[in-house]
């Protein structure tokens, strides 16, 4: 575990506007960061080029400044960095822990999706490359939030996919060599991704890299306790009132709501949010917030 500065960030996937959810992640790991003395950071995870929207990277970004979210080191782009990848990818494959595999998802159907050895027939010109998950590997970790965590990850996942067969990198291989290359001590971000990070960290144990701290921010609730529908998860927050979301982000993240009353001005309700948060109010499952949706 690391013993380094903090270093958090914030790694969304240019696929359409910054949501409530996607902004929980964002405010939730800038608190933490904040309150550690640390640095936050902001990485767009552009490897998916079939799943980018045109223009959604720029409208984060955007967004994240009209709520007062700046970056202490400028921001990173992994359709830069496939250099980085590339190595990674070219280590695991000499060590004879990755190989080529050209099963489609179609072959795989009888194994609901799990990949343990190759049924593929029909050589494919580039095939998808996979770390080998030998049987019976069980991966275990502390969440922050969410406490022990343990996966078979033989069973549950099977081989990982690191390149794709359409040449895309995986973002479980994009995200394991950025967060170390960055120097990342504390991945802070939604709970949809805690049964990724045994994959991550079997990854990382393969690679040699250290492995961060996590915490996996609960998914948010309603104001009667159920799952945000996704329509209204999915609905982009207002970027030109950026208060009111905040609001209601900070009681959803279980902190006192009268500790921001009365601030009307952003810089000032940024300032008191730091200075009054606690890690320890933080709850594992989404408290749901009090008040109706900003
Ligand atoms: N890019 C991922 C997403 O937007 C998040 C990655 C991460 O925080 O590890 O869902």
């Amino acid at each position: 575990m690391p013993s380094s500065p903090y270093r958090g960030r914030f790694a969304p996937s240019p696929t359409g506007p910054l949501h409530l959810g996607s902004m929980l992640a964002a405010f939730g790991s800038w608190l933490l960061a904040r309150h550690a003395g640390g640095r936050w950071l902001v990485r767009i995870e552009d490897v998916d080029p079939p799943r980018e929207v045109a223009g959604a990277a720029a409208s984060q970004l955007a967004t994240l400044a009209a709520f007062g979210l700046q970056p202490d080191e400028p921001v990173q782009y992994q359709s830069r960095r496939h250099g980085l990848y590339r190595a990674a990818l070219e280590r695991l494959l000499a060590d004879g822990r990755a190989f080529p595999c050209h099963c489609s998802r179609t072959d795989l159907a009888g194994q609901h999706g799990i990949h343990r050895h190759c049924v593929g027939g029909r050589q494919r010109p580039h095939p998808a490359i996979r770390l080998r998950v030998a049987d019976d590997t069980h991966v275990a970790f502390d969440d922050g939030l969410q406490g022990h965590f343990g996966q078979w990850v033989d069973r549950a996942v099977g081989d990982v996919v690191l390149l794709r067969a359409d040449g895309c990198w995986a973002y479980q291989l994009a995200v394991v060599v950025d967060d170390a290359a960055q120097g990342i001590s504390d991945v802070v971000r939604g709970a949809d991704l805690l049964d990724s990070t045994p994959r991550q960290i079997l990854l990382q144990r393969a690679l040699g890299l250290p492995q961060p701290r996590y915490l996996h921010l609960p998914l948010l609730l309603d104001a009667q306790g159920a799952k945000l529908s996704k329509s209204l998860a999915a609905r982009p927050v207002d970027a030109t009132d950026p208060l009111p979301t905040l609001r209601w982000l900070w009681a959803a993240l279980g902190q006192e709501a009268a500790e921001l009353e009365g601030i009307d001005a952003l810089p000032a309700l940024l300032q008191r949010a730091v200075a009054a948060f606690q890690p320890g109010r933080l709850r594992r499952d989404a408290i749901p917030a009090a008040r109706p949706l900003p």
